[in-house]
């Protein structure tokens, strides 16, 4: 079906938008103005993303507002000012240098949406170490190799996160010096500190560190098709996108609210949950609970959120209810929201113009950019179905691979081929941890390859077409197929695993598994349920597989590699393409 497109009119906008004539920003765009816009605001040397989000606020004007808000389970309101978070943060830095820990080394945080969260981010920013997030619902398995792979010295988490997932695997961890218990009053042994007693005794003033732009601030985990996650690189100098993209594509406006409802653990929870917003002086909201639909329109009705940024899985829970958001609630505040992180059905984004009143602004990036490279924008018309077209300073085409090794760009408009990025904007991922080939496998010719398969219209929208390669989203959270059927093999009843993402009309894709017995094992019910809990324990109940199915064995190439693109094809009744490589039993 081909949807009209949402003309953009007066009523979507209470405010001017930032970005006015697209063409003439991409147009005049240059990121030495951003970085001249930005620079002399520091308070620093050098360029310190907390600085840019909170030291200069806090000594200025905005020193009294609120930066950060949480709504608590039980809807009890903590507010923040950015001189208050200026403090908190300073405290925290204090007590990493106290412990000895220093520039780039790294800081893990494992916690749901707690402040403590929040403050250990600026914290370690401020200290030149290095802040690295972790998806609380995560397993024991997963965690255990992302503070391996990424040489975690320390970890801010609560007693019982501790205790249910890390506790296990500590002596596995020799590099792994110094545990800081959010939650706790008392000190439990050397190593194991009560982070609100070293936060006390700590001083409250701190000196950023002096900061290169291109020292490295974040490390985000993503998974891949092969091998285990990798940790994608970030350095300080990603601010200025954050701050560009909340600009043009946030659209933030100094008084405005907004909410990014994305988990701090995945990286649009950290780009544009912590840092974007603060970049531009406005009140962020962060919700402790979990999705609920009532509770949700509450957040956005009581705290008067005017630029909401979500995501597909949410707003399909959303458009399921039988809630007319518009009668039902006051959003009249509300005056832009968007998505990122999954395709975004075309049907959602003309539900919101029907029940929120606004249209849903698609959105494209990948936790390698960094930040947003491909949107809709608050003026321009939407396309139902489509990301958008590329943000100022960002050069996106739609390329086709050549046999000699280099790529060419497709012209014509309407033909798939891999959504490529010409490197070189501020956010880009720096590498991969300890894997320079696989970072190095990421770029052909003067191209950034993306991964994904996309098509270009006439007008230069994009539009999204698939992923290149066998990672599955579930609920908008990346999975990597090997990671989950390397849980399964540690089993003693599995003998081969080959883990697919199912088509699913609610989360995106549904993480299926397919599992082959050793001699001795039979199929069962009973054996399903046991695998899948297994699968559970490590993993955790995110990113396990929902469905699981025996077969007496799996396609394989003749090089011994697992067909998981048959095993789906197979699964949908798709046609099975290319079996040249299939190993014939
Ligand atoms: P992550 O690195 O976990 O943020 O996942 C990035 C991937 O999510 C992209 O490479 C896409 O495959 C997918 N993705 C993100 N945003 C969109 C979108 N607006 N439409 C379609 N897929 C998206």
């Amino acid at each position: 079906m081909d949807w009209k497109p949402i003309a953009k009119t007066k009523e979507h906008q209470l405010v001017e938008p930032n970005l006015l004539d697209y063409e003439e920003t991409c147009r005049t765009f240059s990121w030495a103005s951003l970085e001249a816009e930005l620079r002399g605001t520091c308070q620093s040397q050098g360029l310190n993303i907390a600085d840019i989000a909170i030291d200069r606020h806090a000594t200025g004007s905005r020193a009294n507002k609120t930066a950060l808000r949480f709504v608590d389970r039980d809807w009890n309101i903590k507010n923040f000012t950015y001189r208050a978070l200026k403090e908190q943060t300073n405290r925290f830095a204090s007590v990493l240098s106290t412990l000895d820990v220093g520039k780039g080394d790294r800081v893990f945080v494992l916690a749901g949406r707690i402040p403590s969260l929040y403050i250990a981010a600026f914290g370690s920013l401020k200290n030149g170490s290095v802040f690295c997030p972790m998806f609380s619902a995560f397993g024991p398995e997963p965690i255990f190799q992302r503070l391996d792979r990424g040489d975690a010295k320390v970890l801010v988490t609560t007693e019982l996160l501790y205790r249910q997932k890390v506790a296990q695997s500590r002596d596995r961890l020799p590099n792994l010096q110094h545990i800081l218990l959010a939650d706790v009053d008392d000190h439990a042994s050397e190593g194991i500190w009560s982070l609100p007693r070293l936060m006390a005794t700590a001083s409250p003033e701190f000196a950023i560190a002096p900061t290169d732009p291109e020292d490295m601030a974040l490390l985000h985990f993503t998974s891949g098709t092969t091998g285990m996650p990798k940790g994608a690189i970030h350095v300080h100098k990603a601010v200025y996108q954050h701050y560009m993209t909340a600009k043009y594509v946030l659209d933030l406006h100094p008084d405005d609210i907004f909410w990014c409802t994305a988990d701090p653990g995945w990286v649009t929870g950290t780009s544009y949950g912590i840092i974007a917003p603060l970049t531009h002086g406005v009140t962020s909201i962060v919700d402790e609970a979990e999705f609920d639909a009532d509770r949700w329109y509450r957040i956005l009705e009581t705290q008067k959120v005017t630029v909401w940024y979500t995501a597909p899985t949410a707003i399909r829970r959303l458009m399921r209810m039988n809630i007319n958001p518009k009668s039902e609630y006051d959003l009249s505040h509300l005056r832009l929201v968007l998505s990122v992180g999954e395709p975004l059905n075309p049907e959602a984004v003309v539900w919101g113009e029907e029940k929120l009143g606004l249209p849903i602004h698609d959105n494209w990036w990948q936790t390698e950019t960094g930040g947003i490279m491909i949107a809709n924008y608050a003026t321009m018309d939407i396309r139902p179905g489509s990301m958008g077209r590329p943000v100022p300073g960002i050069e996106a085409a739609i390329v086709r691979r050549k046999e000699d090794g280099s790529v060419e760009v497709i012209d014509q408009p309407g033909v798939d081929g891999d959504l490529a990025l010409k490197p070189g904007w501020h956010s880009m991922f720096r590498g991969y941890l300890h894997d320079e080939v696989r970072y190095k496998k990421c770029f052909v010719g003067d191209w950034y390859i993306t991964g994904d398969l996309a098509t270009r219209d006439a007008d230069g929208y994009f539009w999204f077409v698939g992923r290149e390669d066998d990672i599955i989203k579930t609920s908008g959270h990346m999975v990597g197929p090997f990671e989950v059927e390397s849980a399964l093999m540690e089993h003693p009843a599995v003998a081969e695993a080959g883990v697919i993402g199912k088509p699913n009309p609610m989360i995106g894709e549904l993480v299926k598994a397919f599992v082959a017995l050793k001699p001795g094992y039979q199929p069962s019910d009973v054996l399903k349920l046991e695998l899948i809990g297994f699968a559970r324990q490590k993993l955790g109940a995110a990113i396990a597989p929902k469905e699981l199915e025996f077969k007496d064995s799996l396609p394989k190439t003749r090089s011994g590699k697992i067909m998981r693109r048959l095993l789906k094809a197979r699964e949908l009744g798709l046609p099975e393409g290319d079996l040249s490589t299939l190993e014939q039993d």
